[in-house]
């Protein structure tokens, strides 16, 4: 017998017996071509044999030991690791299970750095509308997706969002010729408005992933926010949950345009879905003011530096170096691009294509020229998503807010390791199921 809530009760889930590559197989013998890497976790593909090995291996020495007496080898090994792949200046990590963690740390963190510092006033931590930081109290407090938050309300943190880098649809109606990123002005007005004293943190997805498929900002708005938390004494965290460990064709999407945050968070790629891990990479100058002052930071999970999941972590970051994954990610995405590019221009409901390395996104419209969103009650992106399981391809549904609530679009994220005759394989697959759901709808 099946007990599982599952999220959504009205759907059967294939059950999942078997990985391989890019590949999934159902127990009825389906196969599915993992064109999402999941939610953007499965990096190194399915099944690595390097990867299994390194957790059996680890799990032989020891399972678990805990955090609050011991340390263990992996960890140490991981957190180097971590460091290594990480901008310079950032120098130590604490870790966590998964993303929502990753953001729940940072967030207690960014608190706690302003009370040892002898700054208690500060503690509030800006996000921004149309984003998603996880699902947990805290970290769905800062997270701007509406849809997801609404149910909730009254139970989250009053915590102030500015408006995002959404160039497609541009809060302040620019073209990004003439944009002048107001949008990260709009930062900058609301840490006025709210007062730099009370501000701890601003928190930003370089890229926007889960509600905005895969939005790039433009060249200068990350400086810009650099700048900004430099100005007024303010932590920057860079939420990497989706982004980090090679997605997007670097170690981290902030190196893009070489900006050091203060704070990354990770978690997804970082193990490539072969045990829950998550992790937070900070500057030396962080760690300094809490060695300096009490000495501790009063937060923690059970699982955090589990050694099972360092191990898998490892090994992880093994694969993907040993194999140049980060630097073919960057190849393989122009491809797809390219390709995404081609499709945009054949069909009229494509609106636009964007994104970064492999985390791409296709956001489709009623009206190529007004962008008008479809009508919600139509459910496209999961119409999409459904057709192309039924097809044997996952793709990733966006929870977009286009206008703030609605719009559709999903992402096109497969694993690293994704070929050329994959990649056609994908594009084919995909253009049948926009083609036949667009039909459905006419
Ligand atoms: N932050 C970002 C940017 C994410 O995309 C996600 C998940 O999609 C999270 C945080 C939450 O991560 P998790 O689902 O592992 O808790």
């Amino acid at each position: 017998m099946d007990y599982i809530f599952y999220p959504n009760l009205k759907k059967e889930f294939p059950i999942i017996v078997k990985g391989e590559g890019i590949y999934l197989w159902d127990n009825k013998g389906k196969k599915y071509i993992d064109a999402c890497s999941g939610a953007l976790v499965s990096n190194i593909g399915h099944g690595v044999d390097e990867v299994i090995e390194a957790i059996y291996e680890q799990m032989k020495k020891v399972e678990f030991a805990h955090r609050f007496k011991f340390s263990n080898e992996k960890i140490i090994e991981l957190s180097e690791k971590i460091i290594k792949i990480s901008p310079k200046e950032i120098s130590r990590v604490l870790f966590a299970s998964g993303g929502s963690e990753a953001v729940e740390t940072a967030l207690k963190l960014a608190r706690e750095y302003y009370v040892e510092k002898g700054k208690p006033t500060k503690y509030k931590v800006i996000s921004r509308w149309q984003s998603y930081h996880g699902n947990t109290m805290g970290a769905l407090s800062l997270s701007g997706n509406v849809a997801r938050r609404v149910r909730y309300s009254p139970l989250l943190l009053d915590f102030p969002h500015a408006e995002p880098a959404y160039c497609y649809r541009c809060s302040f109606d620019k073209n990004p010729d003439e944009c002048n990123l107001e949008c990260a002005e709009n930062i900058e007005k609301l840490v006025k408005r709210e007062g730099p004293e009370n501000i701890a943190a601003i928190i930003i997805e370089p890229i926007v992933g889960s509600t905005l498929g895969a939005a790039v900002p433009k060249d200068g708005y990350l400086q810009y926010i650099r700048e900004l938390c430099d100005k007024y004494d303010i932590l920057f965290i860079a939420d990497e949950v989706m982004t980090g460990v090679g997605r997007t064709g670097k170690n981290f999407a902030v190196d893009h345009w070489k900006v050091i945050p203060d704070v990354i968070c990770m978690a997804k790629g970082i193990s490539g879905g072969y045990a829950p891990l998550g992790a937070v990479a900070i500057k030396e100058s962080i760690y300094e003011v809490f060695k300096k002052g009490s000495g501790k930071f009063a937060h923690g999970y059970t699982f955090a530096g589990n050694p099972v999941s360092a191990a898998a972590g490892c090994a992880v970051i093994d694969y993907l170096n040993k194999n140049n994954l980060i630097e073919k990610c960057e190849k393989s995405g122009d491809l797809i691009l390219n390709k995404l590019e081609i499709l945009k221009e054949k069909y009229p409901f494509i609106g636009d294509v964007r994104g970064k390395g492999l985390m791409m996104g296709i956001e489709f419209v009623k009206n190529k020229r007004t962008k008008e969103t479809f009508d919600p009650s139509l459910g496209l992106t999961e119409r999409i998503v459904d057709k192309a399981l039924e097809e044997g391809l996952m793709l990733y549904g966006a929870a977009l807010c286009a206008d703030g609530t609605k719009g559709d679009a999903v992402m096109v994220a497969p694993p690293l390791t994704v070929t050329e005759i994959e990649i056609n394989e994908i594009i084919k697959i995909l253009e049948k199921v926009i083609k036949d759901v667009f039909e459905s709808i006419k």
